[in-house]
């Protein structure tokens, strides 16, 4: 332990403490923590006049030309990667992008070329995932016109809400790096938040090299900081060293003051939910937080959630739409493969639909990759009896097990069981078991089959356990090592390969067959997300969707890409079926790991909300969940609807009430407002 401020002046702590009570002192923490391990980050500066410099002996020197050429192709390689490629580099991973040594970069920074800065080493930093394209610095007339709501905004100096509605590749962060320049230039503060963890520190370093390298202003918040790392961090905020935040879900409450605008990028992720006590959404408490501090909340999205953009059309928040793609390129092509009449064509009990095959085929022959997703992983996701029909299922939860074939057993991938391989049917003892569904592992296998000269890996929770391991597969496969990668949804957010010419999306169907009244917004989102993955780069880009159920709006919204069409169609349905946004839902689990508690809590609560049923809330249940046990406990559901969030909450606090007079333990009853899974 260091010394303490007590010990080092020489009084008693307790004496500091009453003059710290009286407010004649203040005492300050000041983060210690070991020495920051830091690394050097390169920008391009922009394109001074001088980008041909001539060498004074060249008269005489017959090589001259050839070396100022290849000087001149070395420096437009960095340029291109530094400016339209990928961004702001560290130098390591520039030195090996752009294969040049050390010495070019120090020259050209001596030039004027480029700038760097220090950054810390960042434990989340992924190489491969800076997979967005690098702001503009010039806006199209879209962006243009976005941007200037956004400043009308700003001079009425008030609280608003604003939906930045983008495709994807429409350039929606040239847009948030003006508002939070204009933000700067009102002497106000900016919070932004992000998704995911990748993406804080790619979008911090964005405002660097916009800014310019001398700006320290940034402070960058998330989960995989180290102790240390989040303290400091916390530290420059609160002592309004940073005038931006760049963070996800909890780095809504980052200790900002003054602020004038909130950011909330991709607003209709599940990440900013947070699922456990304190259960809160990172957009929501943006929004309030906004309100509070009569600031604007910038929502933006590719696929705004339902909520959001009923509101926009409503009128409550202000629509901004950039319809096109930057640079004018085009989205990909999206097909619908109807499995049905695959099979009956070939009578082919692949996973790999003809027409996919046929599209792998002619990626293979002209050197381009192929993406393929699949939402399951493990190799069979069902274990079926053939005579008594039984599935074998979890001992701790109503979920049938995963057969992994390479670690040889079943696994569960709700609690993490795991059972041995059966030889005969738990139940009736027969012979006749036999494995049932594909996953990942299995497609794996398949497509060596299929493709016996291809280069193939496979990217799931199963095979990039670690962060290094993913880091890998995607390095192979950015770097052309690989032809085909195949995995679960984890491909497809974000990445940006430019040799990905075709993308095959197994079944569309799994998401959509989910007993959740979201499952169409969700598979619609996945798809229109999966198809902005292909053709990113010059090469222009496939989708090949496998459904059995090519009429399913959600599907065919996805194929054209088609944002409003599907909006209105769902918001048909959600209307006539009173669900979110046309009302407040509330989901209330029951649970025990003994059936009979379980069962008397939900009876007794039962009681509890009867009187209310049909009084401004429909309450339905208690009825089994659709997870009907889960981690060793049975569960119980009661689902209740209200037009009016306010009868709701008032319901919801008077049920904890009752349950805390009646003493069923609070860890019992699980209350998840606005639920985005009704599981
Ligand atoms: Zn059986
Ligand atoms: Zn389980």
């Amino acid at each position: 332990m260091p010394l303490g401020p007590a010990a080092k002046l020489g009084v008693e702590a307790s004496a500091l403490q009453r003059l710290q009570r009286l407010g004649l002192i203040e005492i300050r923490e000041k983060v210690q923590g070991r020495s920051r391990r830091t690394q050097r980050v390169i920008a391009w500066k922009g394109s001074p006049a001088a980008t041909e410099p001539t060498s004074k002996k060249s008269e005489e020197n017959l090589n001259a030309e050839t070396q100022s050429s290849q000087r001149n192709r070395r420096e437009e390689r960095i340029r291109e990667l530094l400016e339209t490629e990928r961004g702001p580099l560290p130098l390591p991973q520039l030195l090996q992008l752009a294969a040049v040594t050390r010495a070019v970069i120090e020259r050209m920074l001596r030039d004027g070329l480029l700038e760097s800065w220090e950054e810390p080493i960042d434990p989340a930093e992924d190489p491969f995932d800076a997979g967005f394209t690098p702001p503009a610095h010039e806006l199209n007339a879209e962006q243009e016109s976005a941007l200037k709501a956004i400043r009308a905004r700003f001079e009425l100096g008030e609280f608003g809400v604003q939906l930045l509605h983008g495709v994807t590749g429409s350039g929606k962060t040239e847009v948030y790096l003006r508002a939070v320049q204009e933000t700067l230039a009102r002497g106000k503060m900016a919070l932004v938040l992000v998704p995911e963890i990748a993406l804080t520190l790619w979008i911090g370093r964005q405002c660097r090299s916009w800014f310019g390298a001398r700006f320290e202003g940034v402070a960058v918040l998330h989960s995989a900081l180290s102790d240390v790392e989040r303290a400091r961090e916390w530290w420059r905020v609160r002592n309004g060293e940073a005038r931006v935040v760049v963070g996800t879900r909890s780095a809504v409450f980052a200790p900002l003051e003054n602020i004038g605008l909130i950011i909330v990028d991709e607003e209709q992720e599940n990440s900013y939910k947070q699922e456990e006590t304190p259960r809160y959404h990172g957009r929501d408490v943006a929004i309030v937080r906004a309100k509070m501090e009569g600031a604007l909340a910038l929502l933006g999205s590719a696929t705004p959630s339902m909520e959001t953009y009923h509101h926009a059309r409503e009128g409550k928040y202000e629509l901004l739409t950039l319809a096109s793609r930057v640079a004018d390129r085009s989205l990909a092509s999206v097909e619908i493969v109807d499995l049905r009449e695959d099979f009956q064509q070939s009578h082919n009990t692949s996973p790999i639909s003809a027409a996919l095959h046929a599209g792998i085929q002619e990626c293979l022959a002209n050197g381009t990759q192929a993406l393929v997703l699949i939402n399951r992983r493990g190799y069979s996701w069902s274990v079926l009896c053939r005579s008594c029909g039984a599935s074998v299922q979890c001992v701790n939860c109503s979920i049938s097990m995963t057969h992994h074939k390479q670690r040889n057993r079943l696994e569960c991938h709700y609690c993490g069981s795991i059972q041995a391989i059966p030889k005969v049917c738990p139940k009736c003892q027969s012979k006749y078991v036999y494995f049932f569904g594909e996953g990942s592992e299995h497609l794996e296998e398949r497509l060596r089959k299929e493709f016996p000269g291809a280069r193939i890996a496979r990217l799931d929770r199963d095979t990039a356990r670690t962060k290094r391991q993913y880091q890998e597969t995607l390095g192979a496969f950015a770097g052309g090592a690989l032809d085909i990668l195949v995995g679960t949804q984890m491909l497809a957010k974000g990445h940006d390969f430019q040799r990905v010419t075709l993308v095959g999306v197994i079944s569309a169907d799994s998401s959509l067959s989910l007993p959740d009244f979201r499952a169409a917004e969700r598979t619609f989102q996945l798809l229109t997300q999966v198809a902005g993955r292909a053709g990113r780069g010059e090469l222009k880009g496939r989708v090949l969707i496998q459904t059995f159920y090519p009429e399913h709006y959600a599907i065919q919204d996805a194929v054209r890409q088609d944002y409003s069409a599907f909006f209105e169609r769902e918001l048909h349905f959600r209307r006539m079926m009173a669900y979110p946004p046309f009302t407040s839902l509330a989901n209330v689990i029951v649970r025990d790991v003994t059936l009979e508690k379980a069962i008397r809590w939900s009876r007794q609560l039962s009681e509890y909300f009867s009187p209310h049923d049909d009084k401004g809330v429909r309450i339905l249940g208690p009825a089994t969940a659709p997870l009907a046990r889960l981690k060793k406990e049975h569960r119980f559901q009661f689902l209740l609807k209200s037009p009016k969030r306010s009868v709701l909450t008032k319901l919801l606090s008077g049920a904890l009430a009752y349950c805390e007079a009646n003493e069923i333990p609070d860890t019992a009853v699980l209350v998840d407002m606005d639920p985005l899974s009704l599981l």
